[in-house]
């Protein structure tokens, strides 16, 4: 008794110095980064919420039926055996020890040993799927692609050891009468039934053997998770909580430094404009690497991915983690005279660029860094609510404003933003050009010179550098105004008065022309006393709605969808002629995904006679994105394959003649697939692509045009 005493607390101390000394060294290196912008620790329901529905309720793992239940088995084994290694500590002291007033109890016995069968069947399940998805066999396809793979496996062989230890001592237990649930622990009085003939003395032995054993296993366990990838054991709680919420979609944050948003019109001189190092990062954004579980979730997700590019949003998490340790001992190092002893290796990694080639030993490769659709799928999946578009951004930031290194295809934009207020350089006076034709006046701000929304004005329409430039997109504005006009709904347009929202500079990382640009359509509208503003693309719709309370510009915003659905749930709008069509919808990323609006476009398109609607597989939360995105509308494609064209397969892989979608970027990406795939043969040519408020219109006029 007093040996396994003795012996269970020397375990005990070299498990916490070894991994008290990493915790350490992980906390110095967090510290060492940025402070965050303060609303992490404001909002602290909200948090505590997301901590019990993501952490303890796993509802983000779930949604991954097998696996997901596998690790809510798991995880619950865990907090639940967390009484079995106080029993254990306590059986080191007192060999008939029980946790006081509940420590006999039927039920307790119960639960402790159902989860003991239910993590062991968790590890049947997990090992199962690393078998079935190793990516040795199906390469790229497998979210286990890049992951630590021998890591992975040494843990569920840990986890595998602390059950079968706990079965070895409780039953010995039985057999020595210091177990202290007489009924209720079924899996322990089967493994007392097994050891029972080895006789009182041998199971004396196999009970001091076994709680050892399982406080051993249960601390090199603890020494395993600190110095591994398993980190997120014990920083998944504390990332959820201090993650953006209520997700990290959306708006983007402006550029902090020294947790103060940046004003490019008057910035500071010591101001550290977007990542240009890992010590950049702030602490929040180190936390987010070392959480990471290698899970793939999002890997799996990504489109860039998914389509040949070499961008992994999990490969890019785990590189700065490991780049950060690698470079931690650089870091943490008091003093030029300490740094200059560090070894070769260590001094090699600090002078690695955050951002460059491989072969130039960039940590991350440009390619990685301008592959990204910022469409959030990654964001999305993440179990442990990771905030990669933000990381992603920052890097662009540093790479466009500080270093002026970013695809030469993006000059031409940035130039006609800049130059003309629009991505194609046509200027204000080509604004008003959709207007043309239209059976009835569109009132423009100033025409009549009034410079205020007058009262009859119920909507200021926001209509968008596409929706009053591009062809397509002048279709869908034509239809809004004529769906608006027909339900008797006042709007007004700014006309020239209208400059881009920014979103493609922003989402490029041009923070500086997206200020200028957003602070200037925030004064014209502020001047024009805006208030209620409907708009069709989904990226106007968000810089509108989220991005611009940065810089003063507080409006209700409505995306056409959300407002046609009303109109025809009032029965201001009728659709009344059958369109005759088979129909599929395709959601835009800045629209659902970013900003939760997944109902009003299929509403719409279930109000329409004669639709048959199917969905495609990958819908709502999970839709793949059109490739527009993150400014890569503005970029060549010449990795892999082109993004538009597989969701436009999967379109037409619904027998659809109508792909229908909510945002002019998504409609220009999806009619040029479409255009693929007829030239090709590999669609019909009765297939088109329209606008929602497009299919609408029909159906209440009898046509579109
Ligand atoms: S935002 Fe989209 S494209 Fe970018 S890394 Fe995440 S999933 Fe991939
Ligand atoms: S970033 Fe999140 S989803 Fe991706 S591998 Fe890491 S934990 Fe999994």
């Amino acid at each position: 008794m007093a040996a396994r005493l003795v012996l269970g607390l020397a375990l005990t101390a070299v498990a916490f110095v070894l991994a008290g000394r990493r915790v350490l060294m992980l906390y110095r290196l967090a510290r060492a980064g940025q402070p965050v912008e303060p609303d992490r620790t404001r909002e602290v329901g909200t948090r505590l919420w997301a901590v019990v529905t993501e952490v303890f309720g796993q509802r983000k793992l779930l949604k991954w039926s097998l696996p997901g239940a596998a690790h809510f088995a798991v995880f619950w084994g865990f907090v639940i055996l967390g009484a079995t290694i106080v029993e254990g500590y306590g059986a080191l002291f007192q060999r008939d020890f029980h946790i006081p007033l509940i420590g006999t109890q039927t039920w307790l016995g119960f639960v402790e040993d159902f989860f003991i069968v239910a993590v062991l069947a968790g590890l049947v399940a997990f090992s199962v799927l690393r078998l079935r998805q190793n990516p040795r066999r199906t390469g790229r396809t497998s979210r286990f692609f890049g992951s630590h793979l021998g890591a992975a496996w040494l843990v569920l062989f840990m986890i595998f050891n602390v059950m079968w230890t706990l079965l070895l001592y409780r039953g010995a237990q039985i057999n020595t009468g210091n177990f202290p649930f007489p009924h209720g622990a079924f899996a322990s009085q089967a493994a007392g039934h097994l050891l029972a003939p080895a006789g009182r003395s041998a199971n004396d032995v196999l009970e001091s053997v076994g709680i050892l054993g399982s406080l051993g296993v249960v601390l090199t366990f603890l020494v395993i998770v600190v110095y591994s990838k398993h980190l997120h054991i014990g920083l998944a709680p504390i990332n959820v909580a201090l993650s953006r919420r209520p997700r990290g979609l959306g708006a983007l944050l402006p550029v902090y430094s020294g947790g103060k948003a940046v004003d490019f019109e008057d910035p500071g001189e010591d101001d550290k404009i977007g990542r240009g190092a890992i010590e950049d990062f702030t602490w929040k954004g180190l936390l987010d690497f070392a959480t990471c579980t290698e899970c793939g979730r999002c890997q799996s997700q990504c489109p860039a991915w998914h389509t040949g590019k070499p961008l992994s949003p999990k490969l890019l998490i785990m590189n700065l983690r490991d780049h950060a340790l690698a470079k931690a001992p650089y870091l943490l190092a008091a003093s030029d005279e300490q740094r200059a002893l560090l070894g070769k290796d260590v001094l090699a990694e600090a002078g690695r660029p955050l951002v460059g080639p491989a072969d130039a030993g960039g940590v991350i490769d440009p390619d990685v860094l301008w592959s990204c659709v910022t469409c959030g799928a990654c964001v999305e999946q993440c179990p442990v609510d990771i905030e990669h578009v933000d990381h992603i951004v920052d890097m662009r930031r540093y790479q466009v404003l500080i270093e002026s290194q970013f695809p030469k295809e993006a000059h031409t934009m940035l130039r006609n933003l800049e130059r003309a207020g629009d991505p194609w350089g046509r200027g204000a006076q080509a604004r008003t050009e959709w207007t043309a034709g239209l059976p009835f006046e569109v009132r423009v701000l100033g025409n009549d010179g009034q410079d205020r929304l007058p009262d009859d004005v119920e909507y200021l329409l926001w209509v968008g550098c596409a929706g009053s430039l591009d062809d397509n997109a002048r279709r869908t504005t034509r239809a809004l105004a004529e769906l608006l006009h027909e339900a008797g709904v006042e709007f007004m347009v700014l006309g020239g008065g209208e400059t881009c929202t920014g979103d493609p500079a922003r989402r490029l990382g041009q923070e500086f022309l997206f200020q200028a640009l957003a602070k200037q359509n925030v004064a014209t509208l502020n001047a024009a006393g805006a208030r209620k503003i409907v708009v069709t693309c989904a990226h106007c719709f968000n810089a509108l709605a989220n991005e611009y309370p940065q810089l003063g510009g507080v409006y209700e915003v409505v995306h056409h969808t959300q407002l046609l659905a009303r109109l025809v749930a009032d029965g201001r709008l009728v659709p009344a002629h059958e369109v005759d069509a088979s129909v599929t919808y395709h959601d835009p990323c800045y629209l659902g995904r970013h900003n939760r609006v997944f109902s009003p476009p299929r509403e719409i398109l279930g109000s329409v006679p004669g639709l048959r609607f199917t969905e495609m597989p990958r819908n709502r939360e999970t839709s793949f994105c059109c490739g527009a995105g993150g400014a890569r509308m503005w970029m060549e494609e010449s990795i892999g394959t082109r993004i538009n064209e597989t969701r436009t397969d999967e379109a037409l892989g619904t027998g659809a003649d109508l792909v229908a979608a909510a945002c002019p970027y998504c409609i220009v990406m999806l009619t040029d697939g479409v255009a693929t795939r007829k030239q090709q043969g590999k669609a019909a040519d009765a297939v088109r692509v329209a606008d929602v408020s497009d299919v609408l219109l029909r159906s209440v006029r009898g046509s579109a045009d």
